[in-house]
């Protein structure tokens, strides 16, 4: 085969190697994102059912704190009862206990429902806490697998990059040139293989002139189609090859 045309298959194996890297390397930040946002969720719903609770405790003292406050006020009220001198006074002094007791009664019952509210949030964090955390130890050993693949990977890209600029090099510039623009169009196939007379790049037939040539591996041809350059694909080895034939 033309040395050219075997160097030129070969960049185009790395540029193809390239670009896959390339896309997979892409992912990742947005996988790890994707990670991230999971776990943000989750303890943001552990933080709100956190502070639901304070709200409910903070609201549960208050409470408790008027109910003390309004039973003093009710005492006192009741130590002037020894000192009434008209039933109008004994009036307003039992309308005033009765309108505290109401009040203190209708704390109570507020009490008693903001208690099952807190008993039933006290429930929920822990299951929230538990769920947090798992995924937590779940997404930290996935992000540093994921960042030592985007090192990885990044070490093969360069690898890949050096490996390309040595044979641009050691190609003839005309050649590296067209092959460059080829790729540039073309994405990530400038040299295809023939399938018998068709181009494996546009799936067309090529001239059969063309084809002769290309099988020879002489000279570089391209495709009449699409303008890739060409080569023929090495034909299958033999079954019975020497090496398997020999002997012990
Ligand atoms: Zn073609």
């Amino acid at each position: 085969m033309n040395p050219n045309l075997a160097k030129l298959i070969d960049l185009n194996t790395l540029d193809a190697q390239t670009i896959e890297l390339k896309e997979q390397l892409s992912r990742i930040p947005k996988q790890i994102k994707d990670g991230r946002d999971k776990l943000d969720g989750e303890k943001k719903d552990l933080n709100e059912a956190n502070a639901a609770l304070d709200v409910l405790i903070k609201k549960r003292k208050e409470l408790e704190q008027n109910v003390v406050t309004e039973n003093d006020h009710m005492a006192k009220v009741k130590t002037k009862l020894p000192d009434v001198k008209t039933n109008k006074e004994y009036t307003a002094i039992l309308t005033e206990v009765e309108g505290v007791k109401k009040k203190i009664s209708a704390w109570e019952d507020e009490e008693l429902e903001l208690m099952q509210a807190t008993d039933d949030k006290e429930k929920e964090i822990p299951g929230l806490k538990k769920i947090f955390q798992d995924d937590e130890a779940e997404f930290n050993a996935y992000k540093t697998k994921k960042e030592a693949e985007q090192a990885r990977i990044e070490g093969e890209l360069s690898a890949l990059k050096a490996r390309k600029q040595e044979l641009l090099q050691a190609i003839e510039p005309k050649l590296a040139k067209r092959y460059e623009k080829l790729i540039e169009y073309h994405d990530n196939y400038a040299v295809v293989a023939l399938d018998g007379d068709v181009c494996l790049g546009c799936h067309q037939w090529v001239l059969p002139q063309t084809a002769v040539e290309v099988r020879k591996g002489e000279t570089i041809f391209e495709c009449n189609h699409c303008n890739r350059i060409l080569y023929a694909q090495p034909e299958p080895e033999p079954q019975d090859s020497a090496e398997t034939a020999a002997p012990k």
